[in-house]
């Protein structure tokens, strides 16, 4: 009789303790918040960029859609921009005064020249975003610029090129560079 009732009993307690975890579990938090790693947003004034303006704004998309460490934003009126975008008639080229700030000219003289407005703004973000050039280069790669004849129009980075601008705005990243100027 002692032994029936132990056997019995021990089913109850099992059933409890179980009910209890369960409990404790559903009350614990989903996911940590603060291990969760929030983009770096760089924002960007466009207001110089005359006739291109919506060409950058294809060409931030190109790389919002690209990579998740960084997010290239408009800048909020009343706000100083990360980075600033002008027009003018010279051969496009970035002034970075470190990674994810600077300023970019966006040269008439390469679109003149039939070379696509988007793979010009792309390309001139990747720099912003501490990418050298790679030329020559394939028509695949976005930091081969110019190099890739006029009949490129590819304004997305490849693999590499994303992958490069990962780690540098990751939590692993150095995320120091410092100022370079791109001659295109
Ligand atoms: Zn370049």
């Amino acid at each position: 009789m002692r032994s029936s009732t132990l056997v019995r009993a021990l089913p109850a307690a099992v059933t409890a303790a179980l009910a209890l975890t369960a409990g404790q579990a559903v009350a614990a938090p989903a996911a940590p918040a603060e291990h969760t790693a929030a983009a770096r947003v760089v924002t960007y004034d466009a207001s110089g960029a005359a006739e291109f303006k919506d060409a950058v704004t294809k060409g931030a998309a190109v790389w919002n859609e690209s990579v998740v460490n960084v997010q290239l934003k408009p800048v909020a009126s009343g706000q100083r921009a990360n980075v600033r975008i002008v027009a003018d008639d010279g051969w496009p080229r970035t002034a970075s005064t470190g990674l994810g700030s600077g300023t970019i000219y966006f040269g008439r003289q390469a679109v003149d020249e039939g070379h696509n407005t988007v793979r010009i703004s792309s390309h001139e973000l990747g720099h912003i975003l501490g990418l050298p050039d790679r030329k020559p280069g394939p028509c695949s790669s976005l930091m081969s610029g110019a190099s890739a004849g006029t009949s490129c129009t590819n304004a997305y980075p490849n693999a590499a090129e994303k992958a490069e601008v990962e780690g540098d705005f990751g939590l692993a990243g150095a995320a120091t560079l410092g100022a370079r100027t791109f001659r295109d």
